[in-house]
């Protein structure tokens, strides 16, 4: 079956000429029509668009994802197809360039097959808070995704597309790829260029991709990774070949730190506690650690996220950006745009961001949440000085149902508990696929 091939095995059929490209996304396009009904994975689908691109790509020796079919999410822009975040409000935009990680892609001869559904604007942690549909969850259709970047879990969970980029802010590659059973990395700040990823929390967002081996994942990230100068905060350091690392990763010797953490169910523990007994039986090394200010973590993600957000989201007023309602002046045109345009949850996160920077507040509020990123970002780093790697399962739970956690806001941004420490510390971090428990992955 061409739709279970890995990435790079595609590449490679298609560059020694036993499949053409045009086969392969036209595999892959069936598979959509069959599945998408179920799982709706993308708020817009370009399968057609990709099969023209298909059938005009000269796939050259040195490319290292000719004719790969990959699916984006929808916040991140490709020029002449709609960017919508999610959101009504930006229904309609089409894209008028292609973000730095899409131009590099594709000169690498990737092909991509759509945007992808995912909360508005990115914030959220099951995908329900998207502005058209909710995606649903292949290994359980009753059961959310995962959030922000669900629709891209799923479509590399259902082998949509072998691979597919999300972005992470506070946990929205890892978690929907726990909840999906995938792969998904967070790079370090800087590390791949933001140019042309729609901003939520600049100081946090960094683009990851999803795959479902590690060989795939190397190879989508050394694509990606690299200095742009459209993006100031991207890192002059050189990009390693990660190929090669993932061929030669070795676990004996592996110095391993382990946090301790507590409120996580069962299966995620069972789960979890194997994995590191395993980790131990190929010589690893494993010590138990404490961190003194990680409970903090959230409390201090959840002023900094919205309170930058509050100020990216400010040109989405129907003038600079956005499908505007027109009202009887600029004011209420600028009300009306906006009370129309955005969901509940993003109103709640602009209304907490400009209070947390409102003067008065700005003090106890938002500096002080910036203290505890540095005590955080200094803690872990410490913990990285003695150890290789620091482990803890990705979320509290496996994938939880529709509904469960939409009356209560908490219980939502709790599901990020493990996942926002290295966004607010600038660290990469992965999630690794471990079991699957009465169905459903951990
Ligand atoms: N779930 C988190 C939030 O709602 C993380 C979002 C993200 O990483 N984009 O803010």
């Amino acid at each position: 079956m061409i739709w279970s091939l890995p990435a790079y095995e595609i590449a490679r059929l298609i560059k020694s000429k036993e499949l053409s490209p045009k086969e392969v996304i036209s595999a892959f396009f069936e598979r959509f029509q069959s599945l998408e009904p179920k799982l709706r994975a993308f708020i817009t689908p370009t399968f057609e668009r990709a099969l023209k691109e298909a059938e005009s790509l000269k796939p050259s020796s040195e490319m290292l994802l000719a004719g790969v079919p990959i699916a984006l999410k929808d916040n991140i822009n490709q020029k002449g197809v709609e960017t919508t975040c999610g959101s009504q409000l930006l229904k309609g935009s089409v894209a008028l360039f292609d973000a730095t990680v899409v131009s590099r892609l594709r000169a690498e001869g990737a092909v991509f097959v759509g945007k992808t559904n995912m909360d508005e604007f990115a914030m959220g942690s099951s995908t329900e808070y998207s502005a058209f549909f909710k995606t649903h969850n292949p290994w359980d259709l009753e059961r959310v995704p995962g959030g922000s970047s669900g629709g891209s879990a799923v479509s590399v969970a259902a082998r949509l597309s072998p691979l597919a980029l999300g972005s992470d802010t506070g946990g929205s590659v890892r978690q929907p790829a726990s909840f999906c059973g995938v792969i998904g990395l967070k790079p370090t700040y800087g590390r791949v260029s933001r140019y042309g990823l729609v901003a939520f929390a600049s100081s946090l967002d960094q683009i990851g991709p999803f795959a479902f081996n590690c060989k795939d994942l190397a190879l989508i990230t050394k694509v990606i990774a690299g200095f742009d100068k459209s993006d100031s905060t991207s890192s002059k350091v050189a990009v390693e070949d990660y190929l090669e690392s993932v061929q030669r990763a070795e676990v004996r010797g592996l110095r391993v730190a382990v946090p301790k953490f507590e409120g996580v169910e069962s299966a995620v523990e069972g789960c979890f506690d194997r994995f590191l007994r395993s980790l131990e039986e190929h010589g690893a090394y494993i010590q138990e650690v404490s961190l003194k200010y990680i409970h903090l973590a959230i409390n201090a993600y959840y002023v900094i996220a919205p309170s930058e957000a509050s100020s990216n989201l400010a040109r989405f007023d129907g003038v600079r950006y956005g499908n505007t309602v027109y009202g009887r002046d600029l004011d209420e045109t600028y009300k009306k745009t906006r009370s129309a345009g955005f969901g509940k949850e993003v109103k709640r996160r602009i209304l907490m961001g400009t209070f947390a920077l409102s003067s008065g507040y700005y003090d106890a509020y938002y500096l002080k949440a910036m203290k505890v990123r540095t005590l955080i970002a200094n803690e872990l780093k410490s913990i990285l000085r003695d150890f290789d790697i620091i482990v803890m399962p990705t979320t509290p739970t496996r994938a939880f149902k529709f509904g469960e956690k939409m009356s209560d806001p908490v219980s939502m941004y709790l599901s990020d508990i493990f996942t926002v420490s290295v966004n607010l510390a600038g660290l990469p971090a992965i999630s690794l696929p471990l079991c699957v428990y009465e169905n459903l992955p951990c």
